[in-house]
């Protein structure tokens, strides 16, 4: 059976952190959806949903098992719309476990069936942050490094 994992975050925007636990993912499942979650009606985004969804496909375009795609529901439902087996999060350190720890319970009681997968970050990207990120990128920072695209 095909094991599909969905890669749910605000990606605002998509790290090399993340572009690492895609990677490492492709080597566990057969198909990976990363999965932008955004609500249209409250547009506290900084980077464009639909700029980084454009990036994110282009990073991936020679690898057809990598979907991206944008939702706006329950992590839980949108895994069984693509009928995903396996829901992946990365983990830098204890404030990441906190949080991830309390929403794969929530998770697995909204759907049994899916599976968090944890990944620990790659030591190179472990201080790499999307809010980090933002910030520096706002202020005019030079940001390239911490991409897998130009922005
Ligand atoms: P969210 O807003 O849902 O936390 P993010 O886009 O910030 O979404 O992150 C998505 C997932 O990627 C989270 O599980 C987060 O812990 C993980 N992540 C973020 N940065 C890194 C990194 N540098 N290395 C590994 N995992 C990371």
């Amino acid at each position: 059976m095909k094991k599909t994992a969905i890669f749910p975050g605000s990606f605002d925007p998509f790290t090399m952190g993340h572009h690492d636990i895609v990677l490492r993912s492709l080597n566990l499942f057969d198909e990976v959806i990363v999965s932008i979650g955004y609500n249209s009606t409250k547009k506290n985004r900084y980077f464009d949903v639909d700029l980084m969804v454009s990036k994110i496909k282009g990073v991936y375009a020679e690898e057809p098992r990598v979907q991206v795609v944008v939702y706006n529901e329950l992590t839980s439902t949108l895994a069984k719309k693509y009928q995903a087996q396996f829901l992946i999060r990365g983990l830098r350190n204890t404030t990441d476990f906190e949080y991830e720890n309390t929403i794969s319970q929530m998770n697995r009681y909204l759907n049994p069936e899916l599976e968090t997968v944890f990944l620990i970050t790659s030591p190179q990207y472990a201080a790499i942050s999307s809010t980090v990120i933002r910030e520096v990128h706002r202020y005019g920072g030079d940001v390239s490094e911490f991409l897998p695209f130009p922005i």
